[in-house]
């Protein structure tokens, strides 16, 4: 994980959110809906609790134990150690069961951080394990980030956003925003509310933001639950696909009209995994997806 120089500004928005979203219908496709779904229950608070007065190495190894279970990573064995380092941390991917994780010295003296720093490179040995990886590093890191906060571990990472008249942390490649944005999106599937575990007030704030994101994408045309003015806009699209078969779809709305075939047709991105549906285009019914099974309430 790389490390932010000390003082450096902090990135902001949704720059990445086309591959946070590929990284979840990834994770959908390689684990199926009742894999994902066996990661219904987040990492509690209290299993990545380490205070300064723990011992640093008895404490570090409890919480990458806490890590492996939680990741089902049953017969993996994480061996800890502190060095100074231009990363956060690092893991050596090998065939294991032993894994060498290595943390930034500063860690020593910033235990509660321990946690954060840890399930980003559990997550790293579960992908490794799953045969799950991005090509280029700065997607494959995305890939990590975005499953840590999907698969219940990743509030740890927003958490350790903290911002101060004095200092200013960050771990992980995603901003601030787009970790409250997974989180959402997984406190959607999973009736989840992570909103408590936060001590940090600016990861609150992020968590908000992201949610109010995650919240739009529950409001995209065809769903029945979009807003008035993006009903009138899919009837005017719909009109336009109806009256010139075969036109190119317009890239700056989600949904896109397919006239090929004997009846109109409708794909569009699923709210929750993010894999494309295709339906006819016949008014209101209830569509499943078929990957992650979310129940969806359409108005073609
Ligand atoms: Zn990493
Ligand atoms: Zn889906």
């Amino acid at each position: 994980m790389a490390n932010r120089p000390p003082g450096a500004p902090v990135v902001h928005g949704f720059p990445h959110l086309a591959t946070v979203r590929s990284a979840i219908t990834a994770l959908y496709r390689r684990l199926s809906a009742d894999g994902v779904h066996a990661y219904a229950t987040s990492l509690a608070p209290a299993d990545a609790a380490f205070a300064d007065q723990d011992d640093l190495h008895l404490g570090a190894q409890r919480v990458a134990r806490a890590l492996v279970q939680h990741f089902h990573l049953p017969d993996a064995r994480l061996i800890v150690g502190f060095r100074a380092m231009e990363h956060a941390a690092s893991v050596e991917l090998t065939a294991g069961p032993e894994y060498f994780v290595e943390l930034n010295d500063r860690f020593r003296t910033h235990r509660r951080d321990v946690g954060a720093a840890l399930a980003h490179e559990v997550a790293h040995v579960l992908l490794h394990r799953l045969g799950l990886e991005f090509p280029g590093t700065r997607a494959n890191e995305i890939l990590t980030d975005t499953v840590t906060a999907y698969l219940g571990a990743g509030w740890l990472l927003l958490d350790a956003f903290r911002e101060d008249a004095a200092s200013r942390q960050k771990l992980g490649y995603l901003t601030p925003e787009e970790f409250g944005y997974v989180l959402a999106k997984r406190a959607f599937a999973f009736g989840e509310d992570p909103s408590p575990w936060f001590t940090s007030p600016q990861a609150y704030t992020a968590y908000a933001e992201g949610r109010e994101r995650a919240a739009r994408d529950l409001r995209r045309p065809p769903l029945s639950a979009a807003g008035w003015a993006g009903r009138r806009r899919y009837a005017k699209d719909r009109r336009y696909a109806r009256e010139h078969p075969g036109a190119v779809p317009d890239p700056s709305v989600p949904y896109a009209f397919e006239t090929g075939g004997p009846e109109l047709r409708v794909s569009f991105p699923c709210p929750t995994c993010h894999q494309r549906i295709r339906v006819p285009v016949r008014g209101r019914f209830g569509a499943r997806c078929g990957l992650c099974r979310t129940h969806l309430e359409c108005d073609t």
